[in-house]
């Protein structure tokens, strides 16, 4: 009783700051001292002699009570302190409550038992909520990192798609600085070079006459290649209209091996107003190999360049117009003064001969009277080709106006003026012309006057009024012969 009186003591100091109590029982299982916190003592001693095992049984339910029961008569016969740590049930207001049970045997007691029992339902659900907030924690923790992950992808995908632009900028701004086709070809093989690390590329033309894609531009590949229509992966990409990517050539049937050490292989058609103009075509080895973006990014360089290679050829194209007689195909009076200041500039600082001949055709408005201005055209343009294939590629054949010619011939001094005069007025002199009967003597035939630097013209004027000269001779004497400037 003494032992039952200290605890009653220890606990009244405790007692009031967590739920708990202090039963003593004796051998009979009996209740002997009850004290339960922040309960009024006086109305607990109608517990005292009561069969604690029954009081148990009415508080907790039989189930529960068995549970707690069994502890007390374990630590009874053992003498050993008995705990059960996290005892759960429901309270009277249907509340789940928690509660630590400790039986302890009192020492020179005669077999009492001293029972402390803590509600600890605060610490548990405090616990509970914790153990809560960390999974909740964990788990934005886990959201936050994949977040993270996805943001470091983004950002270099970003980097990536800012480099591809700015390499596409620079790429293009020098190619647009000039309208010359092989100079953009050239600009663009040095860009991808630069900006990818391609060492192996070729942009391919499609050439209408032969359907043929012709290289006009390489790194690695070979001068003059040609490719029919269909063949290979660049054939191939054309027929598909759309980019063809090869990673291993050497299973793909379709490759035509350029490389020992190729292993993959991209072609891009080049497209203008659905119009497929050539092939970009980039071969990789195993030091720099392909990679997606470098597919996005040679994707959009190929419509760039095949907008840049249209615009350089409509600028040719333009230009050519500008210098080239509509009806012959010769250059024009214009281009005509142009050159002829060029190639007399050349001479006088190379001091290099250089001849010019004038022609007219003889009796020329007879022909037209005779068979209509259609005919006379048809004529000027037979000898417009006459003289083109008289002539070496270095020389200049001009319709100098109506049906006079002039041919410019650098590097010829009078001499070898003479000859090339005579093979043409031979030539014209013996071609078929349709009805060329009708013209005196049955023949369409041009008369020729030649001048030359330095024999007879200190400039380029003077050049070609020397000729003309010389041609106003020619007519005068018997027409249909070649006269030097006297
Ligand atoms: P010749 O030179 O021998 O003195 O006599 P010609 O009859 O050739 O000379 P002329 O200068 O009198 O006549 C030149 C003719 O060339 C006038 C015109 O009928 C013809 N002609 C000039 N330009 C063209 C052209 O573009 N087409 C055609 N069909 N005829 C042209
Ligand atoms: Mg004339
Ligand atoms: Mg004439």
């Amino acid at each position: 009783m003494l032992n039952a009186f200290i605890y009653s003591a220890a606990l009244n100091s405790v007692i009031d700051s967590v739920l708990s109590a202090i039963i003593i029982i004796n051998e009979e299982h009996n209740i002997v001292s009850v004290l339960i916190s922040r309960r009024n003592q006086s109305r607990l001693k109608y517990l005292i002699g009561k069969n604690f095992f029954r009081v148990l049984k009415t508080i907790f339910g039989e189930q529960n009570a068995n549970t707690i029961f069994n502890s007390y008569k374990i630590c009874s016969s053992s003498r050993q302190d008995v705990e059960i740590m996290r005892f759960a049930h429901n309270s009277r207001q249907g509340l789940p409550e928690y509660l630590y049970w400790r039986f302890s045997s009192l020492p020179d007691s005669g077999g009492y038992i001293s029972i402390f029992i803590q509600n600890i339902t605060e610490n548990v659900l405090i616990e509970e909520e914790f153990t809560c907030i960390t999974e909740q924690y964990e788990t934005v923790n886990r959201d936050l990192c994949v977040a993270m992950t996805k943001l470091d992808f983004h950002l270099m995908d970003l980097e990536q798609t800012h480099k591809r632009l700015g390499a596409l900028y620079r790429i293009t701004s020098i190619v647009q600085k000039t309208v010359n086709e092989k100079e953009v070809l050239e600009e663009i093989l040095n860009g991808i070079n630069r900006e990818l690390g391609f060492c192996n590329m070729a942009i391919f033309l499609f050439e209408e006459d032969s359907q043929e894609l012709v290289i006009k531009g390489h790194r690695g590949y070979r001068d003059n290649l040609r490719i029919p229509l269909g063949q290979g992966v660049i054939g191939y990409a054309v027929s598909l209209r759309e980019l063809v990517y090869v990673p291993d050539a050497r299973l793909e049937p379709r490759y035509i091996k350029l490389h020992e050490d190729n292993v993959s292989e991209v072609a891009i058609p080049l497209i203008v107003d659905d119009k497929i103009i050539g092939v970009l075509d980039v071969e990789t080895t195993r030091e720099r190999v392909l990679q997606s973006y470098d597919l996005d990014f040679l994707r959009s360089l190929a419509g760039q360049i095949a907008i840049t290679i249209a615009h350089a050829k409509h600028v040719a194209k333009v230009e050519k117009l500008a210098i080239t007689d509509g009806l012959t195909g010769l250059y024009n009076y214009r281009y005509f003064r142009t050159l002829r200041e060029q190639e007399f500039k050349r001479a006088v600082r190379y001091k290099r001969p250089l001849s010019q001949l004038m022609i007219d055709i003889d009796y020329f408005k007879n022909y037209n009277d005779a068979h209509g201005h259609l005919m006379g055209d048809e004529v000027l343009r037979m000898v417009a080709g006459i003289l083109k294939r008289s002539c070496r590629d270095t020389d200049f054949v001009i319709r100098y106006g109506g049906e006079e010619f002039a041919v410019l011939l650098p590097e010829t001094d009078l001499t070898e003026a003479y000859t090339i005069a005579e093979k043409i007025r031979l030539s014209i002199f013996t071609y078929s012309f349709p009805r060329k009967n009708t013209q005196p003597d049955d023949a369409l035939t041009v008369s020729i006057g030649i001048a030359g630097y330095p024999d007879d013209a200190p400039s380029d004027i003077e050049l070609t009024d020397h000729a003309d000269a010389a041609l106003y001779c020619a007519k005068r004497s018997t027409r249909n012969c070649v006269c030097i400037y006297q």
